[in-house]
């Protein structure tokens, strides 16, 4: 049996405009992403039945901080009720997340946690820090608070590549961009979930699961949403068959992936920015319900909770 796991990580629309080096959107746009795309994605996996994973950012929940915070409580509560997964993506999304002290670690984990179970009654299981860096001091915060898996890394030495060569490029063009590298060991995990050393999490342990995000097999490219979103129909078709040889796909896509710069008022100096914002939203939405429909046909679909059980399960066995 072939399982794939879709996941959807809800990033605030601001985190895009540091990474670019940009101004902070205008106040009125801040929650466009969880206002906007949760919806579409509710939609979609209904139509398709499939179960998903949102990480979510806790400031969105947070009233003091983000107005429409009662908004995004009642976004969150729609998924629930339709069985999909919640999971923790940190209270700040912060790049630099994981080079924090780890008393700061801790406070802003704990935080997102405690705001999910305050406003939606729910208790998280699953961590993805922000930039696809699991560090040491993360998993022993994840360990102490008994969660059940982290699904950080992101093992494709291409990304790794590209993402210094565009910071260099911000460097050399003096923009202050708020993007981090990623600790370059985490390119070395595959692609199948295992059990991590918590002291190294990039080596196998009796810890708790990473469950890293899917690449192709041989060129290691993320198939990611944006990947899907962008490249043209033929070209993710190959990467689709390459990524559906594995017996586990993790398919991870972000908010703004059903975002539509156009209908939702995104500003022109990210679009500029963002390539996939200048494809319309109906164009996306068609090329990753496509990818879905199609790996369908090969792979049963599970939320990560379920992923990491399995994996769990398959440790133990494999040890007795
Ligand atoms: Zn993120």
């Amino acid at each position: 049996m072939k399982y794939c796991a879709v996941s959807i990580d809800v990033d605030p629309i601001d985190c895009y405009f540091g990474i670019h080096g940009l101004e902070s959107p205008p106040t009125d746009l801040r929650s466009v992403v969880i206002d906007r795309a949760i919806p579409r994605f509710l939609k979609l996996l209904a139509e398709l039945h499939i179960p998903a994973t949102f990480f979510i950012v806790g400031r969105d929940l947070d009233e003091k901080i983000t107005e429409s915070a009662n908004l995004a409580e009642k976004r969150l509560k729609s998924a629930l009720e339709l069985n999909h997964e919640l999971a923790n993506h940190s209270f700040w999304h912060r790049y630099v997340f994981s080079d924090q002290p780890i008393d700061m670690l801790k406070e802003d984990i704990v935080s997102a946690h405690a705001i999910v179970e305050e406003k939606l009654n729910y208790q998280m299981q699953g961590f993805r820090c922000p930039g696809y860096d699991l560090s040491p001091n993360v998993a022993q915060v994840l360990t102490e608070l008994g969660y059940a898996y982290d699904s950080s890394y992101l093992p494709s030495p291409p990304y790794f590549a590209a993402k210094q060569l565009a910071m260099t490029a911000s460097q050399i063009r003096g923009r202050k961009s708020s993007a981090r590298m990623t600790d370059p060991r985490g390119l070395t995990v595959g692609c199948t979930p295992y059990r991590i050393n918590p002291e190294k999490p990039w080596k196998k342990g009796g810890g708790i699961v990473e469950i890293p995000i899917s690449t192709t097999r041989i060129s290691m490219i993320p198939v990611i949403g944006t990947f899907v979103a962008m490249a043209s129909p033929a070209v993710c078709q190959v990467a689709l068959a390459s990524v559906a040889k594995r017996n586990f796909f993790n398919f991870e896509l972000h908010g703004i992936d059903l975002i539509d710069a156009e209908k939702d008022g995104i500003p022109g100096g990210l679009v500029a920015k963002q390539p996939d914002l200048r494809i319309p939203l109906k164009v996306k939405r068609e090329r990753i319900r496509n990818a879905l429909t199609k790996l369908q046909t090969s792979h049963t679909f599970e939320t990560l909770s379920a992923t990491a059980g399995r994996t769990q399960l398959a440790t133990r066995t494999s040890i007795s």
